[in-house]
Protein backbone atom coordinates (compact mmCIF):
# COMPACT_ATOMS: atom_id res chain seq x y z
CA UNK A 1 0.00 0.00 0.00
CA UNK A 2 1.32 3.44 -0.72
CA UNK A 3 2.92 5.46 2.21
CA UNK A 4 3.46 8.67 2.15
CA UNK A 5 6.19 10.88 3.98
CA UNK A 6 6.43 14.22 4.37
CA UNK A 7 9.56 16.24 3.12
CA UNK A 8 11.48 18.07 5.40
CA UNK A 9 15.12 19.54 4.69
CA UNK A 10 15.41 17.74 1.54
CA UNK A 11 14.58 14.15 2.78
CA UNK A 12 11.42 12.00 2.95
CA UNK A 13 10.86 11.58 6.53
CA UNK A 14 7.88 9.05 8.51
CA UNK A 15 6.44 11.23 10.93
CA UNK A 16 7.88 11.91 14.29
CA UNK A 17 4.79 10.22 16.38
CA UNK A 18 4.25 7.63 13.35
CA UNK A 19 0.49 8.34 12.98
CA UNK A 20 -0.97 8.15 9.59
CA UNK A 21 -4.28 8.66 8.26
CA UNK A 22 -6.24 6.79 5.11
CA UNK A 23 -6.34 7.88 1.99
CA UNK A 24 -9.22 7.44 -0.01
CA UNK A 25 -10.13 6.91 -3.42
CA UNK A 26 -13.75 9.32 -3.80
CA UNK A 27 -14.18 7.09 -7.19
CA UNK A 28 -14.15 3.85 -5.54
CA UNK A 29 -14.64 4.75 -1.69
CA UNK A 30 -11.63 2.69 -1.12
CA UNK A 31 -8.46 3.27 0.62
CA UNK A 32 -5.34 3.67 -1.30
CA UNK A 33 -2.30 4.59 1.05
CA UNK A 34 -2.17 6.31 4.15
CA UNK A 35 -0.81 9.89 4.44
CA UNK A 36 0.99 11.01 7.93
CA UNK A 37 -0.62 12.71 10.59
CA UNK A 38 1.64 14.90 11.39
CA UNK A 39 1.52 17.05 14.31
CA UNK A 40 3.67 20.08 16.20
CA UNK A 41 6.99 18.30 16.39
CA UNK A 42 6.74 17.49 12.71
CA UNK A 43 5.72 20.93 11.83
CA UNK A 44 8.64 22.38 14.32
CA UNK A 45 10.89 20.42 12.39
CA UNK A 46 9.90 21.64 9.16
CA UNK A 47 9.98 24.99 10.35
CA UNK A 48 13.83 25.12 11.73
CA UNK A 49 15.05 23.17 8.43
CA UNK A 50 13.54 26.17 6.24
CA UNK A 51 15.00 28.95 9.04
CA UNK A 52 18.65 27.62 8.90
CA UNK A 53 18.06 27.26 4.51
CA UNK A 54 16.57 30.85 4.71
CA UNK A 55 20.33 33.18 4.13
CA UNK A 56 21.62 30.93 1.37
CA UNK A 57 18.13 30.63 -0.29
CA UNK A 58 17.99 34.40 -0.08
CA UNK A 59 21.22 35.28 -1.39
CA UNK A 60 21.24 33.35 -4.63
CA UNK A 61 20.42 35.72 -7.32
CA UNK A 62 16.83 36.28 -8.48
CA UNK A 63 17.69 34.54 -11.95
CA UNK A 64 19.29 31.79 -10.03
CA UNK A 65 16.72 30.92 -8.20
CA UNK A 66 14.38 31.30 -11.01
CA UNK A 67 16.31 28.75 -13.23
CA UNK A 68 15.51 26.39 -10.46
CA UNK A 69 11.69 26.98 -10.22
CA UNK A 70 11.56 26.88 -14.10
CA UNK A 71 13.53 23.46 -13.84
CA UNK A 72 10.60 22.34 -11.69
CA UNK A 73 7.96 23.56 -14.24
CA UNK A 74 9.83 21.61 -17.08
CA UNK A 75 9.63 18.44 -14.38
CA UNK A 76 6.26 18.50 -13.64
CA UNK A 77 5.91 18.48 -17.60
CA UNK A 78 7.83 15.89 -18.13
CA UNK A 79 5.90 13.97 -15.48
CA UNK A 80 2.57 15.21 -16.38
CA UNK A 81 1.02 11.36 -17.22
CA UNK A 82 1.80 10.26 -13.29
CA UNK A 83 0.75 13.93 -11.86
CA UNK A 84 -2.78 13.84 -13.55
CA UNK A 85 -3.55 9.87 -12.36
CA UNK A 86 -2.25 10.67 -9.19
CA UNK A 87 -4.40 14.13 -8.44
CA UNK A 88 -7.68 12.21 -10.57
CA UNK A 89 -7.18 8.87 -8.01
CA UNK A 90 -7.08 11.01 -4.54
CA UNK A 91 -9.58 13.60 -5.73
CA UNK A 92 -12.16 11.95 -7.81
CA UNK A 93 -11.97 14.70 -10.96
CA UNK A 94 -11.75 13.52 -14.74
CA UNK A 95 -8.46 12.24 -15.50
CA UNK A 96 -8.87 14.58 -18.72
CA UNK A 97 -9.64 17.27 -16.54
CA UNK A 98 -6.45 16.81 -14.36
CA UNK A 99 -4.30 16.37 -17.82
CA UNK A 100 -5.42 19.70 -19.18
CA UNK A 101 -5.97 22.07 -16.54
CA UNK A 102 -4.65 21.44 -13.04
CA UNK A 103 -1.42 20.08 -13.49
CA UNK A 104 -0.38 22.24 -16.81
CA UNK A 105 -1.06 25.36 -14.72
CA UNK A 106 0.84 23.79 -12.06
CA UNK A 107 3.70 23.76 -14.71
CA UNK A 108 3.17 27.12 -15.44
CA UNK A 109 2.74 28.96 -12.30
CA UNK A 110 6.24 27.55 -11.70
CA UNK A 111 7.50 28.80 -15.20
CA UNK A 112 5.68 32.09 -14.47
CA UNK A 113 7.26 33.25 -11.28
CA UNK A 114 10.42 31.33 -12.18
CA UNK A 115 11.17 34.41 -14.38
CA UNK A 116 8.79 37.05 -12.37
CA UNK A 117 11.14 37.31 -9.78
CA UNK A 118 13.82 39.28 -12.55
CA UNK A 119 11.05 41.78 -13.09
CA UNK A 120 10.44 42.51 -9.98
CA UNK A 121 11.81 46.53 -9.91
CA UNK A 122 13.02 48.11 -7.14
CA UNK A 123 11.09 51.99 -6.93
CA UNK A 124 12.25 55.11 -6.36
CA UNK A 125 11.15 58.14 -5.22
CA UNK A 126 13.60 61.53 -6.00
CA UNK A 127 12.80 64.68 -4.22
CA UNK A 128 15.06 67.01 -6.53
CA UNK A 129 17.83 68.29 -4.61
CA UNK A 130 17.09 66.82 -1.26
CA UNK A 131 17.31 63.42 -1.49
CA UNK A 132 16.95 60.00 -2.93
CA UNK A 133 14.42 56.93 -1.65
CA UNK A 134 14.77 53.44 -3.04
CA UNK A 135 12.20 50.79 -1.57
CA UNK A 136 13.82 47.26 -1.16
CA UNK A 137 12.00 44.74 -0.90
CA UNK A 138 13.51 41.74 1.49
CA UNK A 139 12.05 37.79 1.74
CA UNK A 140 9.75 38.06 5.14
CA UNK A 141 11.23 34.56 5.71
CA UNK A 142 9.90 31.39 6.42
CA UNK A 143 6.60 31.30 5.41
CA UNK A 144 3.33 29.06 5.36
CA UNK A 145 1.51 27.68 2.71
CA UNK A 146 -2.06 26.26 3.13
CA UNK A 147 -4.20 24.77 0.71
CA UNK A 148 -7.54 23.03 0.04
CA UNK A 149 -8.37 19.85 -1.78
CA UNK A 150 -10.66 20.91 -5.00
CA UNK A 151 -7.25 21.57 -7.53
CA UNK A 152 -4.93 20.10 -5.38
CA UNK A 153 -1.29 20.96 -6.86
CA UNK A 154 -2.62 23.92 -8.75
CA UNK A 155 -3.47 25.61 -5.91
CA UNK A 156 -0.82 24.39 -3.78
CA UNK A 157 1.97 25.48 -6.54
CA UNK A 158 0.17 28.55 -7.24
CA UNK A 159 1.55 29.89 -3.42
CA UNK A 160 4.78 28.13 -2.94
CA UNK A 161 6.23 29.44 -6.26
CA UNK A 162 5.61 33.10 -5.75
CA UNK A 163 6.92 32.64 -1.92
CA UNK A 164 10.48 30.87 -3.41
CA UNK A 165 10.68 33.43 -6.26
CA UNK A 166 10.28 36.06 -3.58
CA UNK A 167 13.46 34.48 -1.67
CA UNK A 168 11.18 32.82 0.94
CA UNK A 169 11.57 29.74 2.48
CA UNK A 170 8.73 27.16 2.68
CA UNK A 171 6.54 24.97 5.18
CA UNK A 172 3.80 23.93 2.87
CA UNK A 173 0.78 21.48 4.23
CA UNK A 174 -1.77 20.73 1.62
CA UNK A 175 -5.13 19.23 2.69
CA UNK A 176 -5.07 15.76 4.03
CA UNK A 177 -7.70 14.81 1.29
CA UNK A 178 -5.75 15.05 -1.95
CA UNK A 179 -2.29 14.83 -0.62
CA UNK A 180 -0.64 12.59 -3.28
CA UNK A 181 0.75 14.88 -5.94
CA UNK A 182 2.32 17.00 -3.06
CA UNK A 183 3.57 14.29 -1.92
CA UNK A 184 5.80 13.84 -5.88
CA UNK A 185 6.22 17.51 -5.79
CA UNK A 186 8.79 16.65 -3.10
CA UNK A 187 10.87 14.52 -5.44
CA UNK A 188 10.67 17.02 -8.15
CA UNK A 189 11.75 19.90 -6.04
CA UNK A 190 14.63 18.12 -5.49
CA UNK A 191 15.58 16.82 -8.71
CA UNK A 192 15.36 20.59 -9.57
CA UNK A 193 18.24 21.80 -7.58
CA UNK A 194 16.25 23.32 -4.55
CA UNK A 195 18.11 23.87 -1.59
CA UNK A 196 17.35 21.21 1.43
CA UNK A 197 15.43 22.89 3.71
CA UNK A 198 13.81 25.26 0.83
CA UNK A 199 10.52 23.42 0.35
CA UNK A 200 9.41 21.62 3.57
CA UNK A 201 5.43 19.50 2.89
CA UNK A 202 3.94 18.52 6.05
CA UNK A 203 1.16 16.43 5.70
CA UNK A 204 -1.84 16.28 8.15
CA UNK A 205 -5.03 17.21 9.43
CA UNK A 206 -5.95 21.32 9.50
CA UNK A 207 -6.27 21.20 13.53
CA UNK A 208 -3.38 19.19 14.09
CA UNK A 209 -0.32 19.90 11.37
CA UNK A 210 -2.35 23.07 10.24
CA UNK A 211 -3.13 25.05 13.12
CA UNK A 212 0.37 24.19 14.68
CA UNK A 213 1.94 25.64 11.79
CA UNK A 214 -0.36 28.77 11.68
CA UNK A 215 1.07 29.06 15.09
CA UNK A 216 4.49 28.35 15.14
CA UNK A 217 6.45 31.96 16.44
CA UNK A 218 9.06 30.68 12.95
CA UNK A 219 6.71 31.71 10.84
CA UNK A 220 6.56 35.27 9.47
CA UNK A 221 3.82 35.04 6.57
CA UNK A 222 0.54 32.54 5.90
CA UNK A 223 -0.78 31.94 2.61
CA UNK A 224 -4.50 30.12 2.81
CA UNK A 225 -6.49 28.98 0.62
CA UNK A 226 -9.60 27.32 2.07
CA UNK A 227 -13.00 28.15 3.65
CA UNK A 228 -14.51 31.20 4.97
CA UNK A 229 -14.97 29.98 8.72
CA UNK A 230 -11.12 28.61 8.52
CA UNK A 231 -9.95 32.16 7.47
CA UNK A 232 -11.48 33.31 10.04
CA UNK A 233 -10.17 31.00 12.42
CA UNK A 234 -6.69 31.62 11.18
CA UNK A 235 -6.87 35.44 10.99
CA UNK A 236 -7.76 35.44 14.89
CA UNK A 237 -4.67 33.09 15.62
CA UNK A 238 -2.25 34.52 13.63
CA UNK A 239 -2.91 38.56 14.32
CA UNK A 240 -1.48 38.26 17.86
CA UNK A 241 1.73 37.78 16.16
CA UNK A 242 1.31 40.21 13.36
CA UNK A 243 2.01 37.72 11.19
CA UNK A 244 1.30 38.63 7.36
CA UNK A 245 -1.95 37.54 5.99
CA UNK A 246 -3.05 36.46 2.32
CA UNK A 247 -6.51 34.62 2.63
CA UNK A 248 -8.05 33.23 -0.37
CA UNK A 249 -11.77 32.35 0.61
CA UNK A 250 -15.44 30.99 -0.40
CA UNK A 251 -17.56 32.33 -2.76
CA UNK A 252 -20.98 32.34 -4.35
CA UNK A 253 -20.73 33.31 -7.45
CA UNK A 254 -23.35 35.07 -10.11
CA UNK A 255 -23.44 34.13 -13.47
CA UNK A 256 -25.73 37.41 -15.15
CA UNK A 257 -26.92 36.86 -18.86
CA UNK A 258 -28.42 39.69 -20.49
CA UNK A 259 -30.30 39.36 -23.19
CA UNK A 260 -28.14 41.04 -25.75
CA UNK A 261 -25.41 38.38 -25.11
CA UNK A 262 -24.16 35.68 -27.29
CA UNK A 263 -26.44 32.84 -26.17
CA UNK A 264 -24.93 30.17 -27.30
CA UNK A 265 -21.72 31.13 -26.31
CA UNK A 266 -23.08 32.00 -22.57
CA UNK A 267 -25.35 28.03 -22.14
CA UNK A 268 -21.70 26.52 -23.36
CA UNK A 269 -19.71 28.43 -21.16
CA UNK A 270 -22.47 28.67 -18.50
CA UNK A 271 -22.36 24.36 -18.18
CA UNK A 272 -18.30 24.94 -17.72
CA UNK A 273 -18.73 27.61 -15.01
CA UNK A 274 -21.47 25.75 -13.14
CA UNK A 275 -20.34 22.00 -13.24
CA UNK A 276 -16.25 22.01 -14.25
CA UNK A 277 -14.61 19.81 -11.08
CA UNK A 278 -18.27 18.62 -10.26
CA UNK A 279 -18.51 22.37 -9.63
CA UNK A 280 -16.22 22.12 -6.95
CA UNK A 281 -14.40 25.07 -7.82
CA UNK A 282 -14.19 28.67 -5.58
CA UNK A 283 -14.91 30.50 -8.92
CA UNK A 284 -18.25 28.35 -10.03
CA UNK A 285 -21.53 30.64 -10.49
CA UNK A 286 -23.74 28.95 -9.07
CA UNK A 287 -26.43 31.70 -8.82
CA UNK A 288 -27.38 32.22 -12.90
CA UNK A 289 -29.19 35.56 -13.36
CA UNK A 290 -30.96 35.63 -16.56
CA UNK A 291 -32.39 38.55 -18.18
CA UNK A 292 -36.34 37.59 -18.66
CA UNK A 293 -36.50 37.82 -22.00
CA UNK A 294 -34.04 35.07 -22.71
CA UNK A 295 -35.15 33.34 -19.39
CA UNK A 296 -36.98 30.30 -21.51
CA UNK A 297 -34.46 29.55 -24.41
CA UNK A 298 -31.30 29.97 -22.16
CA UNK A 299 -32.99 27.60 -19.68
CA UNK A 300 -34.23 25.03 -22.55
CA UNK A 301 -30.65 25.02 -24.09
CA UNK A 302 -28.94 25.19 -20.28
CA UNK A 303 -31.12 22.13 -19.46
CA UNK A 304 -30.56 19.96 -23.13
CA UNK A 305 -26.61 20.54 -22.34
CA UNK A 306 -27.03 19.15 -18.42
CA UNK A 307 -28.83 16.15 -19.45
CA UNK A 308 -25.83 15.50 -21.66
CA UNK A 309 -23.35 15.36 -19.47
CA UNK A 310 -21.60 12.28 -18.67
CA UNK A 311 -21.20 11.50 -14.69
CA UNK A 312 -18.63 8.46 -14.43
CA UNK A 313 -15.75 7.09 -13.72
CA UNK A 314 -12.80 9.43 -13.47
CA UNK A 315 -10.70 7.21 -15.75
CA UNK A 316 -13.13 7.32 -19.00
CA UNK A 317 -12.50 9.89 -21.57
CA UNK A 318 -16.46 10.06 -22.19
CA UNK A 319 -16.06 11.56 -18.57
CA UNK A 320 -16.99 14.69 -18.18
CA UNK A 321 -18.49 14.86 -14.11
CA UNK A 322 -16.20 13.06 -11.46
CA UNK A 323 -16.95 11.96 -8.23
CA UNK A 324 -17.67 14.46 -5.43
CA UNK A 325 -14.16 14.55 -3.09
CA UNK A 326 -16.01 12.80 -0.09
CA UNK A 327 -18.54 11.09 1.62
CA UNK A 328 -18.73 13.51 4.09
CA UNK A 329 -18.83 16.48 1.42
CA UNK A 330 -21.32 14.08 -0.49
CA UNK A 331 -23.89 14.46 2.07
CA UNK A 332 -23.16 17.87 2.87
CA UNK A 333 -24.49 19.04 -1.12
CA UNK A 334 -27.23 16.74 -0.50
CA UNK A 335 -28.35 18.27 2.47
CA UNK A 336 -28.36 21.45 0.39
CA UNK A 337 -30.44 19.63 -1.99
CA UNK A 338 -33.18 18.95 0.40
CA UNK A 339 -33.00 22.54 1.87
CA UNK A 340 -33.77 23.38 -1.80
CA UNK A 341 -36.96 21.86 -2.08
CA UNK A 342 -37.99 22.62 1.68
CA UNK A 343 -37.28 26.40 0.81
CA UNK A 344 -39.64 25.73 -2.59
CA UNK A 345 -37.47 25.70 -5.51
CA UNK A 346 -38.53 23.64 -8.51
CA UNK A 347 -36.16 20.50 -9.54
CA UNK A 348 -35.46 20.99 -13.20
CA UNK A 349 -32.58 18.34 -13.28
CA UNK A 350 -30.72 16.10 -11.21
CA UNK A 351 -30.49 15.75 -7.43
CA UNK A 352 -29.67 12.50 -6.79
CA UNK A 353 -26.62 10.25 -6.16
CA UNK A 354 -25.50 8.50 -9.40
CA UNK A 355 -24.98 4.48 -9.05
CA UNK A 356 -21.85 4.05 -11.19
CA UNK A 357 -21.44 0.46 -12.20
CA UNK A 358 -18.50 -1.78 -11.98
CA UNK A 359 -15.12 -0.63 -10.18
CA UNK A 360 -16.85 2.43 -9.02
CA UNK A 361 -19.71 1.07 -7.12
CA UNK A 362 -18.56 2.48 -3.91
CA UNK A 363 -18.37 5.76 -5.19
CA UNK A 364 -19.43 9.40 -4.54
CA UNK A 365 -21.20 10.38 -7.68
CA UNK A 366 -23.53 13.26 -7.70
CA UNK A 367 -25.90 14.11 -10.93
CA UNK A 368 -25.59 18.00 -11.99
CA UNK A 369 -28.38 19.96 -10.36
CA UNK A 370 -30.31 22.68 -11.61
CA UNK A 371 -33.22 24.05 -9.56
CA UNK A 372 -35.43 27.64 -10.21
CA UNK A 373 -38.06 29.42 -8.35
CA UNK A 374 -35.78 30.38 -5.39
CA UNK A 375 -35.65 33.49 -3.52
CA UNK A 376 -32.30 35.16 -4.04
CA UNK A 377 -31.76 35.96 -0.18
CA UNK A 378 -33.11 32.22 0.55
CA UNK A 379 -29.74 29.84 2.14
CA UNK A 380 -29.40 28.12 -1.31
CA UNK A 381 -28.93 31.28 -2.88
CA UNK A 382 -26.38 32.51 0.00
CA UNK A 383 -24.48 30.05 1.06
CA UNK A 384 -21.67 28.09 -0.79
CA UNK A 385 -22.73 24.52 -1.46
CA UNK A 386 -19.07 23.92 -3.18
CA UNK A 387 -20.89 21.32 -5.50
CA UNK A 388 -22.82 20.21 -8.97
CA UNK A 389 -25.72 22.45 -7.71
CA UNK A 390 -27.04 25.95 -9.31
CA UNK A 391 -29.85 28.19 -9.28
CA UNK A 392 -31.42 30.14 -12.21
CA UNK A 393 -33.49 32.92 -11.78
CA UNK A 394 -34.87 35.68 -13.97
CA UNK A 395 -34.63 39.28 -13.71
CA UNK A 396 -35.89 42.05 -15.57
CA UNK A 397 -33.58 45.03 -15.48
CA UNK A 398 -29.74 45.95 -14.71
CA UNK A 399 -30.67 47.12 -11.55
CA UNK A 400 -32.44 44.17 -10.06
CA UNK A 401 -29.56 41.45 -11.53
CA UNK A 402 -27.26 43.65 -10.27
CA UNK A 403 -28.90 44.00 -6.59
CA UNK A 404 -28.94 40.21 -6.47
CA UNK A 405 -25.50 39.79 -7.51
CA UNK A 406 -24.15 41.61 -4.41
CA UNK A 407 -26.82 40.14 -2.11
CA UNK A 408 -24.61 37.69 -0.33
CA UNK A 409 -21.43 38.38 1.88
CA UNK A 410 -19.14 36.90 -0.74
CA UNK A 411 -16.97 38.47 -3.26
CA UNK A 412 -15.06 36.51 -5.34
CA UNK A 413 -15.95 36.39 -8.81
CA UNK A 414 -18.48 37.18 -10.71
CA UNK A 415 -19.24 36.60 -15.02
CA UNK A 416 -21.17 38.35 -17.39
CA UNK A 417 -22.64 37.90 -20.71
CA UNK A 418 -23.66 40.88 -22.92
CA UNK A 419 -22.99 42.44 -26.38
CA UNK A 420 -23.41 45.79 -24.69
CA UNK A 421 -19.92 46.99 -24.16
CA UNK A 422 -20.64 50.24 -22.16
CA UNK A 423 -23.32 48.13 -20.31
CA UNK A 424 -20.43 45.78 -19.37
CA UNK A 425 -17.90 48.17 -17.64
CA UNK A 426 -20.60 49.67 -15.77
CA UNK A 427 -21.88 45.91 -14.43
CA UNK A 428 -18.20 45.06 -13.90
CA UNK A 429 -17.46 48.00 -11.66
CA UNK A 430 -20.54 47.65 -9.76
CA UNK A 431 -20.09 44.10 -8.79
CA UNK A 432 -18.68 43.37 -5.20
CA UNK A 433 -16.41 40.57 -6.74
CA UNK A 434 -12.64 40.83 -6.78
CA UNK A 435 -12.38 39.12 -10.26
CA UNK A 436 -14.94 39.30 -13.29
CA UNK A 437 -15.51 37.98 -16.30
CA UNK A 438 -16.85 39.21 -19.38
CA UNK A 439 -17.84 36.94 -21.90
CA UNK A 440 -15.79 33.93 -20.67
CA UNK A 441 -14.99 32.13 -17.49
CA UNK A 442 -11.27 30.94 -15.90
CA UNK A 443 -9.84 32.60 -18.11
CA UNK A 444 -6.18 32.97 -16.61
CA UNK A 445 -3.38 35.57 -16.81
CA UNK A 446 -0.87 35.17 -14.00
CA UNK A 447 0.00 38.70 -14.01
CA UNK A 448 -3.40 40.48 -12.98
CA UNK A 449 -4.33 40.22 -9.01
CA UNK A 450 -6.43 37.51 -8.07
CA UNK A 451 -8.13 37.42 -4.79
CA UNK A 452 -11.82 38.57 -2.99
CA UNK A 453 -13.89 41.04 -1.46
CA UNK A 454 -15.88 40.99 1.64
CA UNK A 455 -16.10 37.60 3.30
CA UNK A 456 -13.81 36.09 0.39
CA UNK A 457 -10.72 37.12 1.65
CA UNK A 458 -8.07 39.59 2.12
CA UNK A 459 -5.32 40.36 0.22
CA UNK A 460 -4.61 39.47 -3.48
CA UNK A 461 -2.63 36.42 -5.24
CA UNK A 462 -1.08 36.74 -8.43
CA UNK A 463 2.07 38.32 -10.32
CA UNK A 464 3.66 40.76 -8.50
CA UNK A 465 0.45 40.96 -5.89
CA UNK A 466 2.18 37.63 -4.22
CA UNK A 467 5.88 38.68 -4.93
CA UNK A 468 4.80 41.87 -2.77
CA UNK A 469 2.89 39.65 -0.30
CA UNK A 470 6.28 37.83 0.49
CA UNK A 471 8.40 40.29 0.60
CA UNK A 472 8.93 43.20 3.25
CA UNK A 473 9.23 46.42 2.07
CA UNK A 474 12.31 49.21 3.56
CA UNK A 475 12.25 52.76 2.35
CA UNK A 476 16.29 53.60 2.38
CA UNK A 477 16.70 57.88 2.13
CA UNK A 478 19.80 59.04 1.11
CA UNK A 479 20.36 62.65 1.51
CA UNK A 480 21.85 64.59 -1.47
P1 LIG B 1 -10.83 24.17 4.61
O1 LIG B 1 -10.90 25.57 5.08
O2 LIG B 1 -11.51 23.12 5.39
O3 LIG B 1 -9.32 23.69 4.49
C1 LIG B 1 -8.34 24.36 3.72
C2 LIG B 1 -6.96 23.96 4.23
O4 LIG B 1 -6.80 24.48 5.55
C3 LIG B 1 -6.74 22.46 4.34
O5 LIG B 1 -5.39 22.17 4.07
C4 LIG B 1 -7.09 22.20 5.79
O6 LIG B 1 -6.52 21.02 6.25
C5 LIG B 1 -6.46 23.43 6.44
N1 LIG B 1 -6.96 23.78 7.77
C6 LIG B 1 -8.17 23.49 8.32
N2 LIG B 1 -8.21 23.99 9.60
C7 LIG B 1 -7.02 24.61 9.83
C8 LIG B 1 -6.45 25.31 10.94
N3 LIG B 1 -7.10 25.47 12.10
N4 LIG B 1 -5.21 25.81 10.82
C9 LIG B 1 -4.53 25.67 9.68
N5 LIG B 1 -4.99 24.99 8.59
C10 LIG B 1 -6.23 24.48 8.67
O7 LIG B 1 -11.34 24.18 3.11
P2 LIG B 1 -11.55 22.94 2.14
O8 LIG B 1 -10.30 22.14 2.03
O9 LIG B 1 -12.81 22.26 2.52
O10 LIG B 1 -11.72 23.68 0.73
C11 LIG B 1 -12.92 24.17 0.28
C12 LIG B 1 -13.02 25.67 0.52
O11 LIG B 1 -11.92 26.34 -0.09
C13 LIG B 1 -14.25 26.28 -0.08
O12 LIG B 1 -14.84 27.17 0.83
C14 LIG B 1 -13.72 27.04 -1.28
O13 LIG B 1 -14.50 28.13 -1.68
C15 LIG B 1 -12.39 27.48 -0.79
N6 LIG B 1 -11.53 27.79 -1.93
C16 LIG B 1 -11.21 29.11 -2.17
C17 LIG B 1 -10.43 29.44 -3.28
C18 LIG B 1 -10.03 30.86 -3.55
O14 LIG B 1 -9.12 31.06 -4.33
N7 LIG B 1 -10.66 31.86 -2.95
C19 LIG B 1 -9.97 28.40 -4.21
C20 LIG B 1 -10.36 27.07 -3.85
C21 LIG B 1 -11.12 26.79 -2.75
P3 LIG B 1 -7.27 19.59 6.08
O15 LIG B 1 -8.14 19.63 4.88
O16 LIG B 1 -6.13 18.67 5.91
O17 LIG B 1 -8.02 19.40 7.34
Amino acid sequence: MLQLCNFINGELQPPAAGRYLPLLNPATGQVFGQVPNSDAADVDRAVQAATAAFPAWRALPAEERGRRLVRLAELIDQNLETLAQAESQDNGKPLSLARTLDIPRAASNFAFFGTAAQHFATETHLQEGVALNYTVRHPVGVVACISPWNLPLYLFTWKIAPALAAGCCVVAKPSEVTPYTAFLLSELSREAGLLAGVLNIVHGTGPGAGQALVEHPGIRAISFTGGTATGAHIARTAAPQFKKLSLELGGKNPNLIFADCDLDAAVQTSIRSSFANQGQICLCGSRIFVERSVYEPFKAAFLAQVQALTVGDPLEASTQQGAIVSEAHLNKILSYIDLAHQEGGRLLAGGQRVQVPGRCAEGYFLQPTVFEGLAPDCRVNQEEIFGPVVTLTPFDHEEEALTWANSTDYGLSATVWTRDLARAHRVAHQLQAGVVWVNTWLHRDLRTPFGGMKNSGLGREGGLEALRFFTEAQNVCVKL
